[in-house]
């Protein structure tokens, strides 16, 4: 505001000057005229002069009539020669102006003119008697005329030297101020100049301090105060140019806070940004003074230990950091507990790049986060190799079903009561055109992780309700659904489209679920659930005793089937307990109204042991292995039923 100020001051200061140089040059301009002026002056003369000549002429004209004076006619012609010259030069010359503005001095002029012509032949006879009196009396009349001429030139005179001395009084005084004017403006214009000099000095220290702020804006993170990525992967950088010194070498931890989600959903983010304040706390009170902490966004820390000349105790440090942040915290009176976990990269290779070093960081921090019992792990050469098999087979994945590389075989399933095939189980595989077979529990979870889950999951459906819809109206088809196709808005709609475009009856389809579905959002997916189940189609709990509190979720939902996870088929012969969680998994089914069936059943006496448990249906190896649709004989599978009763 301030500066604005001046600028406008000094422009108008420097205004002032260019127009004072203006009107100075103007004034030199009119003083230069005023003294051209006094040329004027030579009027005065001129009309004198003339009058002096003629009265010279007259006194010759007197005196050559006195003998011995020594004038004679050609001294009285010079005379009236030299006056004609006078004449001419009052009438071209600087008088002329003087003359001509009065028509009285033309008249006299004129007649002095007229006066000299006549007096001409007389010259010639000067030495006659009586031509000096009539020189006289032709000359004489004019005296007194040239002399009023003379008097008013000389008063003409007068009056412009008045006029023109107090011209020059006037631009004096002009001069004076002008040049005190413009010494004013000078002053003005250096206390301006200190005043703006001052001002911008000022500017220029909040200029700096703004700077500073910016520079520890744009480097730190606003919510914790701690470096952000910037000044992390600057800081980075520069240890990489000095990392070959010391005995331990450049290390980087990145930290993933586990489930911060679910914390900002269940108490809000307001909750959240406190939450991540005090891990940011902790995590400063617990790195050293050497090391550096920064947010790298969200729930995600790294801490950078530069090269230093003692060894880096980093599983110590990870472990330390765990228990810090594993803490309790209260927050708001909210009690609770976080998890994290933590990938560990020194540097091997001087010559990585940080952004290298950062990829090995975030790799083993993904193992990390992994892996349930180790919540660090330090970078290995295999992770890389492993995240490389990774990406290509998610290429290939991505590929496999435009290719027809996925087909769907099918499983039968046993009701005991009737020794009979009551339903097959959907089973996808992917047949890979170098790999042969590549079985679910390798494809599954990558589809999962990179979401083609959904449109894997969906092509089984159809495929299975398609097939189905061509067997007997007693055979039911079960397939496996992801809990990631629950975050699909579209799954029951799919489910709806499957059985329209089929024809399939919805009570002879059988979605089995696992109990990640309902860990996973919950509410929303038990909704989807009983949505599934309005359509008229069954749900079944696939691998039950798997989890954590699988029966805490049988409370969750009304399922219509159990399906034993085959884990506890496999021990049946040999352990008492798992024996005794059939029984009790079977009682428990036939209280609530559920079917229960044992997966994984591969010899007769697992199958006899689980009839006598009570189970209601049976799969395994021992009745059938997953086949394609085109290999399913449904009249040989129930004569095979019958001999097995027979037995
Ligand atoms: P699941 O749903 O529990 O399927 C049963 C698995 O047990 C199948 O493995 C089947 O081949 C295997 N199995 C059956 N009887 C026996 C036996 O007697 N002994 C042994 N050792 N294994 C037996 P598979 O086909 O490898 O499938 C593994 C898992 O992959 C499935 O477990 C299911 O969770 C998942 N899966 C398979 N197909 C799909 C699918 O289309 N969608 C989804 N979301 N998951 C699928
Ligand atoms: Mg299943
Ligand atoms: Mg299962």
């Amino acid at each position: 505001m301030r500066l604005r100020l001046i600028q406008a001051l000094l422009a108008v200061t420097v205004g002032c000057f260019v127009v004072a140089t203006a009107y100075i040059s103007h004034l030199i301009a009119e003083r230069q005229t005023a003294l051209q002026e006094i040329s004027r002056y030579n009027i005065v003369w001129s009309v004198n002069q003339a009058l002096v000549e003629f009265t010279r002429l007259q006194q010759r004209v007197a005196e050559s009539a006195v003998a011995g004076s020594g004038v004679d006619a050609d001294e009285v012609a010079l005379r009236v020669e030299i006056l004609l010259g006078r004449l001419d030069i009052l009438d071209n010359g600087e008088a002329e102006g003087y003359i001509r503005r009065n028509p009285e001095n033309v008249r006299v002029l004129g007649r002095l003119e007229e006066t000299l012509v006549a007096a001409e032949p007389l010259l010639g006879r000067l030495g006659e008697p009586g031509t000096v009196l009539a020189l006289n009396r032709l000359l004489s009349p004019l005296h007194a005329e040239l002399a009023s001429l003379a008097s008013d030139a000389r008063q003409t005179g007068d009056r412009r030297i008045a006029e023109d001395q107090g011209e020059l009084r006037r631009l004096h005084r002009l001069f004076t101020g002008l040049a005190a004017g413009l010494i004013l403006c000078g002053i003005a214009l250096i206390l301006l100049l200190l005043w703006s000099n001052r001002l911008l000095a000022r500017s220029d220290t909040k200029l700096r301090q703004d700077q500073l702020k910016i520079v520890h804006m744009a480097r730190h993170d606003p919510l914790t105060g701690l470096a952000n990525r910037l000044r992390f992967n600057d800081e980075l950088e520069a240890c990489l140019n000095h990392a070959n010194c010391g005995a331990s070498s450049l290390t980087i931890m990145f930290l993933d806070l586990d489930c911060f989600k679910d914390i900002n959903d269940t108490h809000g983010h307001l909750f959240g940004d406190e939450v991540l304040k005090a891990v940011a706390d902790r995590l400063r009170r617990n790195i050293g003074d050497d090391n550096l902490v920064a947010r790298l966004g969200g729930d995600e820390f790294a801490i950078l230990l530069p090269p230093s000349r003692e060894t880096h105790d980093c599983a110590g440090l990870a472990s330390r950091l765990i228990a810090a942040i594993s803490a309790p915290f209260a927050i708001d009176g909210v009690e609770f507990t976080i998890a994290v976990s933590i990938g560990i990269a020194e540097l091997r290779d001087r010559s990585a790049e940080p952004g290298q070093l950062l990829k090995q960081a975030d790799l083993a921090l993904y193992q990390a986060k992994g892996d349930v019992i180790c919540i660090f792990r330090f970078f290995e050469p295999k992770l890389e190799e492993d995240l490389h098999a990774r990406k290509s087979l998610e290429a290939e994945l991505r590929n496999a079903l435009g290719n027809g590389e996925l087909e769907v075989f099918y499983q039968p399933v046993i009701e005991v009561a009737r020794d009979a095939i009551c339903g097959f189980e959907a089973l996808m595989r992917w047949r890979h055109p170098e790999r042969g077979m590549i079985p679910p529990a390798e494809f599954i979870p990558l589809a999962e992780e990179v979401g083609l889950i959904v449109q894997l999951g969906e092509w089984v459906l159809r495929q299975a309700c398609a097939e189905a819809a061509s067997w007997p109206s007693e055979i039911k088809i079960a397939v496996n659904l992801s809990p990631v196709q629950f975050r699909d808005r579209s799954l029951v709609q799919t489910v709806v489209s499957a059985l329209a475009a089929s024809g399939l009856t919805p009570s002879r389809l059988e979605l089995e679920i696992t109990e990640t579905v309902l860990l996973d959002r919950s509410d929303r997916n038990v909704a989807i659930l009983h949505q599934l189940r309005g359509l008229g189609v069954r749900i079944a709990m696939d691998d039950f005793g798997t989890g954590y509190s699988s029966l805490s979720y049988l409370n969750s939902f009304p399922f219509d089937k159990i399906k034993i996870d085959q884990s506890f088929v496999r021990g049946l012969t040999t352990s008492a307990d798992s024996l005794a969680i059939v029984r009790l998994v079977a009682g428990l089914g036939s209280s609530l109204g559920m079917t229960t069936t044992a997966e994984g059943v591969e010899t007769e006496d697992e199958y006899l042991a689980l009839k006598a448990a009570g189970c209601i249906e049976v799969q395994g190896y021992y009745f059938g292995r997953p086949t394609p649709a085109s290999q399913i004989d449904l009249d040989r599978q129930k004569s095979q039923a019958g001999s097995r009763s027979a037995a």
